[in-house]
């Protein structure tokens, strides 16, 4: 050792003073720079004119180390991570971590697939030369260890490969695009990790690999550094808020990781589980200054393993209890995020025998430093933020880099610290997965084969094969015995029992046929398949009060096919074979010029409609028996069609046609191929974002059009037969979509491509200015639409809107304050299935809903229903004789009060003598709302999640046909698409489309 120089020594002793040592435990690695590496001093000058205040940084990162053959971040950024102005693109991005891979061999990059707009998406690791050249060898350790299976479940042979593998941590940035500082702190940390000599940073780097994806929402992200770029270039204006991120969704495409819908969540997921990694850690920007979430609050997710919940512990205090060491204010790791919802980006981990992270740093939506003033319970100092944030400072991006680096480095370190019970643990959560039909159960789930939807069962299966999950088919029947329910506790009057008596007894055994779909829960990803499968229930009583997101999402449910949850192990010996290629089959069956297809509300069924444009399709109005074959309302026959087109178009899609001698003698109305529009707002796109992204998976054409232009279009009934109006969410009021955004102050907000701008549009909708709404032109538009003979399809906010404009006859639309139905999965009921909207459905049908809102009839125009107040009218008062008989009147021969009529809560009210005396208010009885599907009863109403005051919208229409004029207003409480879970509910919107002018097929106007 060099003896330092005098100088060095009285540097020291002065720093001493002012810094106390840092004592570190046997065996840790003190943080903080190698003297001996020089460090690159122009580059740590900018980072510490940056960086706010002294406190807003860490001897991990107050300092870049110098390297003669690498390039900083600087050589792309023109500056440094985090420099005020500087938002890098993901191609700049991207060069920097190529420039990365070229000059060092510690840098590898790797191509993980593209976004919905064709952009790249990347991931990069970092490690020691030694650890990259045997990424393969240590891919195949790793693999062991993920499939127990492939080891016997032998946890000595485990512990061989655990002494040995290499683990890897997997970490993704700006998944949320106005969430910006990620990218820059990712490239300077890849630098860190591939150039520092520090034994603290050199030991991250020879004990592990860290994976790092730097930009998630590629799409997103560049529209983002458009938005900034315009804001640069007119300072002083109001700049456009981000409207898109990606193609379809916003901040949602952090709520895919169930139904993987976007490609995104599937490249990241395919990416965490190829390279067998151990930690998904995600990073966002909203809170103050570093919020771990990663413990968050409960419920937790009842699906993970134990021993997760003890890693989420272990992480998250050690990463708050490092950074608090460090002087660094506002970190902490409990807080109002529930960890019950498996819908975010890294619970792709904690469904895969990984360990889900993420943390919350603070952010400016922009690379501006600005002075943030905070909310007094964000500063406030709680249980577990003991040195809460500032309430007002001075922000920078670099803070925000700062911060973010330095979680990450310390959750590294803790991490390589520990990485053989890292590496056990994840050994272990996958045995423990394996063994799930020995442990908590079940021993299965079962997709039977004589399921009536099959496209629908291939698309859930889809699902899970994305996820990594092992599909099983049967290839012979068989029988399983059911668990026994235990007998509820009896009424002390005795009446159940009476009641019970009546019962049928309670099946014990159920039976599969052959080519049943069997998902075995001793597999390694068991785990997400049963979150995904199961039911989900949320206690009213829970002290949670304010879910994060959804609270159910039963797939089965949803997806509206037969799921069984099977706990007699017996089914993991029937005979079965694992299925190497997921498929449906379907075309032409027998001989004939009519083809009948069964309409089961198959989505498929729309697709093949527009397929074949041409085809003469009809929809039957009742069900008809053709060659010892029953046939039920709704089937669909096609009549003139090519056979060629139609037996591959079938076949394609999975349906199954028979053939017609003769055309049955039902009524049958056409099937359209409508001319859809789809209607946004610039007030939000992320809800309909789902339904354009089910219409584009469906191959169902439509022209997406915003209320903007709706007010110019002369012709709408000309040229649309139906608009689809699906939920704005965020700011979704009558005053918001008829008024927009204020103009009577302000600078217009341009969302169009222009050499700012060039990634704004993409294959959306542009403007010169979001802020004017629909405009009363627009209402009058659309009333006219509808009015000459357009159906309006309407759901939530805009089915609140359509009674707001008067096109809803006589439906009013109220909420709740009482209830709390909180994204839950729900009962409905089948009111008219004469209606073409219920073909296919059967008796119950299962919903998503949220909050409603609440439908109510009236069949007088512009009156809500009475609500009764008080004791029920028509009891009779008190006098002479028992309750059941009628009044009495001394002196006067008895009259007897006419009988009213019993009305449940979702019929049209009958309208008495006296109200339709002069009254033309009265709505005629053909012109009366029409009741498709209505809530269940209060206690059938919750099948998953949480529903709470269910009294408040039970039995209430849940989906409304109002007609209107000529036309119809469709209207739905439920939301029939979201987050391509509810695929199940589709075709209530499909056939809305295709029936749209047949709508009033099968009504009965008779009045009661
Ligand atoms: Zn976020």
């Amino acid at each position: 050792m060099n003896r330092p120089h005098r100088w060095k020594l009285v540097l020291l002793a002065v720093l001493c003073i002012f810094v106390a040592p840092r004592v570190k435990a046997d065996g840790e690695t003190p943080p903080g720079r190698d003297a001996k590496q020089p460090i690159d001093e122009a580059y740590t000058a900018k980072m510490k004119k940056y960086t706010t205040e002294p406190f807003f940084t860490s001897p991990l990162v107050n300092y870049l180390p110098a390297s003669k053959s690498v390039p900083t971040p600087e050589v792309v950024l023109g500056d440094v991570a985090g420099a005020p102005g500087i938002l890098p693109y993901a191609e700049d991005v991207y060069k920097y971590m190529r420039l990365l891979e070229k000059t060092s061999p510690r840098v590898k990059v790797f191509s993980i697939g593209t976004t919905e707009e064709g952009r790249e998406m990347i991931t990069v690791a970092v490690s020691s030369e030694e650890n990259l050249k045997k990424l393969e060898e240590n891919r195949a350790k790793l693999a062991k260890l993920a499939d127990p299976r492939t080891l016997q479940l032998n946890d000595a042979e485990a512990d061989k490969i655990v002494a040995q593998a290499v683990p890897v941590y997997y970490i993704t940035g700006t998944i949320h695009s106005p969430e910006t500082g990620a990218p820059t702190a990712l490239m300077e940390l890849t630098y860190r990790l591939a150039v520092d000599e520090s034994p603290y940073v050199k030991e991250i780097r020879d004990g592990m690999i860290t994976l790092i994806t730097p930009v998630v929402e590629v799409d997103g992200r560049d529209r983002m550094v458009d938005i900034y770029k315009w804001h640069l270039a007119h300072p002083k204006d109001f700049y456009p808020p981000l409207v898109y991120w990606g193609k379809y969704v916003a901040h949602d495409n952090n709520r895919d990781a169930m139904g993987v819908t976007l490609k995104l969540t599937e490249n990241v997921l395919n990416t965490y589980v190829q390279w067998n990694a151990q930690v998904l850690h995600d990073l966002h920007e909203s809170v103050p200054y570093l919020y771990d979430n990663t413990i968050g609050d409960g419920p937790y997710n009842a699906w993970i393993d134990p021993i997760l919940a003890d890693e989420w512990q272990m992480i998250g205090t050690r990463n708050v209890a490092e950074m608090t060491k460090f002087g660094m204010p506002g970190v902490f790791a409990h807080g109002d995020f529930d960890t019950w919802s498996p819908g975010y980006l890294m619970f792709i981990a904690a469904m895969h025998n990984g360990i889900s992270r993420l943390y919350e740093t603070f952010g400016n939506g922009g690379a501006d430093t600005l002075e943030r003033t905070l909310d007094p319970e964000e500063y406030a100092r709680t249980w577990y933020k003991q040195n809460p944030p500032l309430p007002k400072v001075m922000w920078s991006q670099r803070d925000n880099n700062n911060y973010e680096e330095t979680g990450l480095l310390v959750s590294l370190q803790y991490f390589n610290e520990n990485k053989r019970m890292f590496l056990k643990n994840f050994y272990l959560k996958a045995k423990r997965s394996v063994e799930k039909p020995k442990a908590e159960g079940p021993a299965a789930y079962v997709l039977p084969a004589d399921e009536t939807r099959p496209t629908l069962q291939l698309e859930l299966l889809k699902v899970l094969e994305k996820q990594h999950v092992e599909i099983s088919r049967t290839t012979s029947a068989v029988t399983v015995a059911l668990p026994l329910k235990k007998e509820k506790k009896q009424d002390k009057s005795g009446e159940k029992k009476e009641a019970k008596k009546d019962e049928k007894p309670q099946p014990t055994t159920q039976s599969f046929p052959a080519g049943s779909y069997v998902i075995r829960m001793d597999q390694p990803y068991s785990r997400i398949a049963d979150a995904l499968l199961d039911h989900q229930y949320w206690s009213p009583e829970d002290p949670q009060k304010t879910p994060y997101d959804d609270t159910g999402w039963t797939f089965g449910e949803l997806y509206g096919v037969q799921v069984a949850r099977v706990t007699d192990a017996k089914i993991l010996q029937a005979p079965m074979e694992r299925v190497a290629e997921l498929r449906v089959p379907g075309g032409l069956k027998g001989e004939g010029t009519i083809f009948a297809i069964e309409n089961h509300a198959e989505p498929a069924l729309a697709s093949l409609r527009y397929k074949l444009k041409d085809a003469d399709m009809q929809a039957a109005e009742e069900g008809f028996e053709s060659a010892g074959k029953k046939f039920a309302a709704g089937t669909i026959l096609v009549k003139s069609a090519d056979h060629a087109k139609l037996d591959a178009a079938t076949k394609e899609l999975g349906l199954q046609t028979t053939a017609v001698s003769v055309a049955p003698s039902v009524k049958t109305h056409p099937l359209r191929a409508a001319r859809i529009l789809l209607l946004h707002t610039w007030l939000s796109t992320q809800t309909e974002g789902w339904w354009r992204l089910t219409l584009d998976k469906l191959q169902i054409p439509y022209d997406y059009v915003s209320t903007q232009t709706i007010a110019k279009s002369a012709d709408l009934r000309d040229k649309y037969d139906v608009i689809l109006f699906p939920p704005v969410g965020w700011g979704g009021s009558l005053n918001n979509i008829v008024n927009g955004t204020p103009t009577s102050w302000g600078n217009p907000l341009p969302w169009q491509n222009t050499p700012e701008t060039p990634n704004l549009v993409g294959k959306n909708d542009s403007t010169d200015d979001m802020r004017p709404g629909l405009g009363w032109d627009g209402v009058a538009k659309l009333q006219k639409f509808v009015s000459d003979g357009g159906v309006l399809l309407t759901v939530m906010d805009t089915a609140q809107f359509a009674a707001g404009i008067g096109v809803t006859g006589g439906v009013s639309v109220s909420n709740s304050e009482k209830m709390k139905i909180v994204g839950s999965v729900v009962g409905t009921k089948l009111v008219d299935g004469a209606s073409p909207i219920a073909y296919g459905y059967s008796e119950k049908v299962a919903a998503y809903c949220d909050n409603g809102p609440i439908f109510s009839l009236s069949s007088i125009a512009g009156s809500r229903r009475r609500r009764r107040l008080g004791p029920e009218m028509g009891a009779r008062p008190t006098g002479r004789g028992t309750k059941d008989d009628p009044d009495f009147a001394v002196g006067r021969v008895g009259v007897e009060a006419p009988d009213e009529p019993e009305l449940e809560i979702w019929e049209n009210p009958n309208v008495t003598d006296e109200q339709r005396h002069n009254n033309p208010r009265v709505i005629p009885p053909a012109m009366r709302a029409r009741v498709v599907l209505r809530y269940a009863d209060s206690k059938d109403l919750l099948i998953s999640g949480l529903v709470e005051g269910a009294g408040e919208i039970a039995q209430h229409p849940a989906v409304v046909d109002a007609p209107f004029g000529k036309g119809h207003v469709v209207m739905f409480s439920i939301n029939p698409v979201w987050r391509g879970e509810t695929q199940g509910t589709y075709s209530l919107l499909l056939n809305t489309v295709m029936n749209f002018d047949s709508l009033n097929a099968g009504r009965k106007d008779e009045e009661k």
